[in-house]
């Protein structure tokens, strides 16, 4: 079964990618979705968290405490690779744990989406990387549309922490140009049709 992640910068249309492989029946994975519920439901990885950064990582309830947590790592470079290093391995085995069940249920391919693919060793695990791209200016102005809560210079400043597209489309394998000039689900379709039929593709290393 072939494993292709997903990637592309804020606002680049990734979800937008993974409804329209959910509609052709691809299996696919959230890792953001699923890290926050391991952060919370992962006993190995809440003890990891409370060991690293203090108990007041979980509140009275025994929730996350998430504005903590931000504040704990906001500026601190140190502290951000701590918690990568804890949660993106735990998020990997409970990828590898889901894959060898769809594999199990008959998936030709399935797909997991994360924002960080190459700057976490995420790809690795991977057959395949599929760049989701469109121009900076596209993405700000869809950004600005869908997320009212944030200004424009919130969202300049996460594209500056991004690594830049050109680079994301060196290393995958795929590219979807999702800049409104070409259309979408034809670009798909095609992916679609070629991960049903394809051999595995070389991981570029
Ligand atoms: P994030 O990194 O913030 O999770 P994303 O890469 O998952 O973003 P989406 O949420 O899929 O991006 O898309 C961003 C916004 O742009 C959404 O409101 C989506 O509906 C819209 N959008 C995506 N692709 C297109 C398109 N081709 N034409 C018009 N709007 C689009």
């Amino acid at each position: 079964m072939l494993k292709i992640g997903i990637t592309g910068g804020i606002g680049s249309g990734k979800t937008t990618v993974c409804r329209l492989f959910r509609a052709l029946g691809a299996p696919v994975y959230d890792a953001d979705t699923r890290a926050r519920w391991l952060m919370e439901n992962n006993p190995a990885l809440r003890n990891a968290l409370s060991s690293a950064f203090g108990a007041d990582v979980f509140d009275a309830n025994g929730r996350l405490d998430r504005p903590y947590l931000a504040a704990v790592v906001f500026g601190n470079s140190t502290a951000l690779a701590q918690l990568n290093g804890l949660v993106h391995p735990a998020v990997g085995a409970d990828f590898a744990i889901w894959a060898a069940a769809q594999a199990a249920n008959g998936a030709t391919y399935v797909l997991k989406e994360a924002a960080l693919m190459f700057e976490s060793d995420s790809w690795r695990q991977l057959d395949g990387v599929i760049a989701v791209t469109a121009p900076a200016a596209v993405r700000l102005a869809r950004v600005l549309h869908r997320d009212p809560h944030r200004s424009l210079q919130q969202i300049e400043a996460i594209m500056a922490q991004q690594l830049p597209d050109a680079e994301k489309i060196a290393r995958a394998q795929y590219v979807l140009h999702n800049d409104g000039g070409e259309l979408l689900i034809p670009q798909v379709l095609a992916l679609h049709t070629r991960f049903l039929n394809t051999t595995l593709a070389p991981v570029k290393t």
